[in-house]
C-alpha cells in the first residue's frame, strides 16, 4: 500500500484527572499502533477540565508528537461531552474511544481494524462479559438496567458494552448528527445503526486512581438514558391513570348500590384516607415523571453548548514558547506545578 493511500485513525481519549494514568497509557498505546504500519494516527485527548496535572502532560505530548491533539474543557462537561467532542474534531477514516485508564485494552485494535477493513461491518465494539472487581450490587442493578431499558426502548442497548469502539467515519457523521445536548452515547451507538461486531473481553480494574462513577452518579444516569431513549414511563402513567378511573367507576356503583339495599354506610373514613394517600402518591409520582421529560426538553430547547473549549494543540503555550525562545521549551515550562 502507497503511503498516500494510508487510512487515518483517529483515538479520542476523554480523560477527567488522570495525570497518573496518562504516561503508562501513552506507552502502552504506542507500543500496539507501531506495529501497525498499514494506517496513520492521530490522538486526540481530551481533557474534561481536570483539577490535576493533566492538562500539562497533554500539552507536552502534543509538543513532542506532532500526533497528538488535544482540546482541554473550560469546566468538567462529563464524558459524554468529551466523546462528542472528540468525535467531532477527529479527522480520521476510521475513529476509535478509548479511556485513558487502560480498562479498554489497546491490544485490540489491531483486531478492530481486521473486522472493518476486511469484514463486512462498519464498527467492531467491545463488551465486557465479567465485571470483575466491580461491587456486586453494583452488577446487579447494571444488568437490572440493561433488561429494563431494551424491553422499554427501540435503541439496542447492549449489556456491558463499553463506549470503547473503531468506527467508520459514515457512522460517526451519523452519531454527530444526533446533536442533543442530554446525550447516552451507549442509545446512540445502538440507534444510529449500521453493522457492528461486538469483541467480547474481560473487564479490567482501571491502572490509577478510582472511576468517576458513584453509585448514586449511575443511577442518574441510567435513569436519564431511559428518559432519553424511551417515553414508556409517560405510558405506564396514563395507563396508571385510566386503571385507576375504571376501579373508582366500579366502586362508585357498588357503593350507591349498596346503600340503596343496605343503608347507613357513613362508615370506613380509615380507609379513605388510605386510599387518598394512595393516589396523591401515583399523581405525583406521575407529575415527576412528566417533569423529568420536560425538563431535559426544558434543556434541549435552550440549545446549548455541550462543551465549552479553553484550550486546544493550537494554543499550546509549550508550542509558542518555543517559538519565541528559538526551539528550546525549558523543563520548567513543562510542569510547573511540580515538586
Ligand atoms: N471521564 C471524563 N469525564 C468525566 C469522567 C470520566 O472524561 O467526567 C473519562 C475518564 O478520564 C476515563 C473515562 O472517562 O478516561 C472513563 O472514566 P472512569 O474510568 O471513571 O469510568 P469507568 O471506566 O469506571 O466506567
Ligand atoms: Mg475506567
Amino acid at each position: 500500500m502507497s503511503y498516500q493511500n494510508k487510512k487515518l485513525i483517529s483515538i479520542i481519549v476523554p480523560c477527567y484527572c488522570e495525570e497518573e494514568s496518562l504516561s503508562v497509557f501513552w506507552t502502552e498505546i504506542n507500543k500496539v499502533t507501531q506495529n501497525m504500519n498499514t494506517v496513520d494516527f492521530e490522538f486526540v485527548f481530551i481533557d474534561d477540565g481536570s483539577t490535576d496535572n493533566t492538562v500539562n502532560i497533554l500539552r507536552e505530548l502534543s509538543f513532542n508528537d506532532s500526533r497528538v491533539r488535544y482540546i482541554s474543557f473550560s469546566r468538567n462537561f462529563g464524558k459524554e461531552a468529551a466523546m462528542y467532542a472528540g468525535l467531532k474534531n477527529s479527522k480520521g477514516d476510521y475513529v476509535a474511544i478509548m479511556d485513558a485508564d487502560l480498562q479498554d485494552p489497546p491490544s485490540l485494535l489491531p483486531e478492530m481494524l481486521n473486522i472493518i477493513e476486511n469484514e463486512d461491518y462498519d464498527c467492531a465494539a467491545t463488551r465486557r462479559v465479567t465485571r470483575k472487581g466491580e461491587p456486586r450490587i453494583r452488577s446487579f442493578f447494571a444488568r437490572m438496567f440493561y433488561r429494563i431499558i431494551n424491553k422499554i426502548s427501540k435503541a439496542d442497548i447492549v449489556d456491558g458494552a463499553r463506549d470503547y469502539r473503531l468506527m467508520k467515519r459514515k457512522m460517526v457523521d451519523a452519531i454527530l448528527q444526533v446533536g442533543e445536548y442530554n446525550r447516552f452515547s451507549k442509545g446512540i451507538f445502538g440507534w444510529v445503526g449500521f453493522k457492528t461486531k461486538w469483541l467480547e473481553f474481560e473487564n479490567k480494574e482501571r491502572i490509577h486512581g478510582e472511576t468517576k462513577w458513584s453509585f448514586r452518579k449511575l443511577l442518574k444516569y441510567s435513569l436519564d438514558g431511559i428518559v432519553a431513549f424511551s417515553s414508556m414511563p409517560l405510558y405506564i402513567s396514563s395507563v396508571m391513570g385510566l386503571l385507576f378511573c375504571v376501579i373508582a367507576f366500579f366502586a362508585i356503583i357498588f357503593v350507591i348500590v349498596r346503600q340503596l339495599i343496605w343503608g347507613g354506610s357513613a362508615y370506613g373514613w380509615p380507609s379513605l384516607v388510605c386510599i387518598i394517600l394512595m393516589l396523591s402518591g401515583i399523581q405525583l409520582f406521575a407529575i415527576g415523571i412528566l417533569g423529568q421529560y420536560l425538563s431535559k426538553t426544558y434543556l434541549e430547547v435552550k440549545k446549548r453548548p455541550i462543551y465549552i473549549v479553553n484550550e486546544t494543540e493550537l494554543d499550546n503555550p509549550l508550542t509558542s514558547a518555543s517559538k519565541s525562545d528559538g526551539g528550546a521549551a525549558s523543563n520548567d515550562t513543562v510542569f510547573p506545578d511540580e515538586g
